[in-house]
């Protein structure tokens, strides 16, 4: 199997491969690994039209061959009969989506997620549905009513999360690409765990319409892929404003994504990169991890970036900040799950309050339950919304100084988590230390600003040579700029982060 969109493309236009065969061959991977004694459990279900998708795709390209406008066809449909894979709380029309959560199971998405159908447009095969944690609330998709997802490179360990499952999907040459969401780090953090790439983009790019909702200041889908440009030509044609979401916008410089190219030698010599004291300085930054960023560190030195460590006291508070937003949100948008509009209804026939209350208890996880709790405390009259209005003070100057900060940098580099992926098992019952995974993340998404995580390099032997992953920030729409910057670290690091062989 190939592993990029423009190999495969490739393969397309010349018959070495059809759709039909990448579709049935991950359906087929997919069967096998529920029989394994590890399994991957990336995808939950394969979508029962995905193979007569692919051969209405593979007929296509056989009737452009014929009146010779391939080109043509491949140039109106850049992702023709590429399969993707699609994170559970993203709607595609008449197939299940349950956000990995009991409360929606059996329920039916109505219609397709803007994103969707923004893919199926450019010619690209919605295969089937990926495990997450639950309503995106984890970081290594262990709390997931389906179980969870392992790590391809090594099954013993996590996968990340809560995009674990797409993420997995494609470090498992099981798709080319995949769809998940960022509210604080949930595809930058899988994606530095599995060794693939993982673009956060900026707030309001990637249209919500069909994405089930966590925290909706701070939501965003998120793509994963092999390399940047795999990320790049999804981005290219799912990007810009849809009437359906009030918070989306365009995307400037999509042409460049298109075709993505790295930044030249005197271009990549003027980048100036800031790189936060804070992080440097974490207590528990992992030795590994450190020495990973270090090395690509070294790497932007080598080829004249200049480097400044700087000094961002408000990155402390992020966290806080962050944890205290989202779950006031996810309180507030986990209300609609009531047992009369969506999935599971438990009915003891005691009236609507027992229903509710039944339902709500058998339907949520206890990850999901807690968040529910501590969201609905901040914002209780007993507070009256003041730490969730502090949280946003805090929020509000993060935002300025970043922007201060891009006044004279191009970038922000830091490492994606403090700590690699770690064995199953190990954090599920910590939930502090879980959410401290999120320590380095969710500035990014408080700023609104994109980032990628870019696999960089793998822990020591002793620790289990697994996949670790840098991010590279930049200013709001400077999505085209840190592709760039991660095709130039993927020119110099092929295949860095190694695509499991099966
Ligand atoms: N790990 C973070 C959380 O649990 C981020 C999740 C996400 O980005 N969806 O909230």
């Amino acid at each position: 199997m190939k592993y990029t969109i423009n190999e495969v493309r490739e393969s397309l236009k010349n018959g070495e491969v059809t759709s039909v065969s990448l579709v049935k061959e991950s359906i087929e991977t997919f069967e096998n690994d529920k029989n394994s004694s590890l399994p991957l459990n990336a995808f939950l279900e394969m979508y029962d039209n995905a193979i007569s998708k692919a051969e209405a795709c593979d007929k296509e390209i056989e009737q452009a061959k014929n009146d010779g406008t391939l080109d043509d066809l491949f140039n109106k449909k850049p992702l023709l009969g590429l399969p993707f894979a699609v994170k559970d709380n993203i709607s595609v029309k008449g197939q299940h989506l349950t956000c990995a959560s009991k409360i929606l199971e059996g329920y039916v998405a109505p219609y397709n997620a803007t994103v969707i159908n923004r893919l199926e447009e450019a010619g690209a095969i919605p295969l089937g549905r990926c495990n997450q944690d639950e309503f995106a609330m984890g970081s290594s998709t262990e709390y997931s009513c389906y179980g969870p997802t392992r790590n391809p490179i090594n099954r013993e360990y996590v996968s990340g999360g809560s995009s674990g499952g797409s993420t997995a999907a494609v470090a498992a040459n099981q798709a080319l690409f995949g769809l998940g969401t960022e509210t604080g780090g949930s595809v930058r953090l899988p994606a530095s765990y599995c060794g693939v790439y993982g673009l956060k983009p900026t707030y309001g790019v990637l249209s919500r319409w069909g994405v089930v909702a966590y925290g909706s200041s701070l939501d965003q889908v998120g793509i994963i892929g092999h390399t940047p440009n795999d990320i790049a030509q999804p981005l290219a044609v799912m990007a810009g404003e849809d009437m359906y979401d009030d918070t989306s916008c365009d995307l400037p410089n999509v042409d460049e994504l298109k075709n993505l190219t790295a930044l030249s030698d005197d271009e990549f010599a003027k980048l100036k990169v800031a790189i936060p004291q804070q992080f440097l300085e974490t207590k528990g930054l992992d030795a590994d991890v450190g020495a990973v960023f270090e090395s690509t560190r070294k790497w932007f030195e080598s080829k004249g970036a200049k480097i400044d460590v700087v000094d961002l006291p408000i990155l402390d508070a992020s966290i806080a900040s962050y944890y205290v937003i989202a779950l006031s949100e996810a309180a507030s948008n986990l209300s609609r799950f009531d047992g009369i509009r969506y999935g599971r209804r438990v009915d003891a026939g005691k009236g609507y309050d027992e229903l509710y209350v039944q339902t709500r208890s058998e339907g949520f996880g206890p990850e999901v339950k807690r968040r529910i709790v501590i969201g609905n405390y901040v914002l209780s009259e007993q507070f009256s919304g003041d730490t969730y209005k502090k949280g946003m003070t805090v929020r509000a100057r993060i935002q300025e100084e970043m922007s201060k900060l891009f006044e004279s940098y191009d970038l922000v580099i830091c490492p994606v988590c403090p700590t690699p992926a770690f064995k199953l098992g190990q954090k599920v019952d910590d939930p502090l230390e879980m959410y401290l995974s999120d320590l380095f993340t969710t500035f990014v998404n408080l700023a609104r600003i994109p980032s990628i995580s870019v696999p960089a390099g793998k822990t020591s032997e002793k620790a289990g040579s697994m996949p670790v992953g840098v991010q590279f920030a930049g200013p709001m729409f400077s999505e085209s700029k840190i592709l760039k910057v991660a095709q130039n670290w993927e020119i110099d690091h092929p295949m860095c982060g190694v695509p499991v062989q099966k």
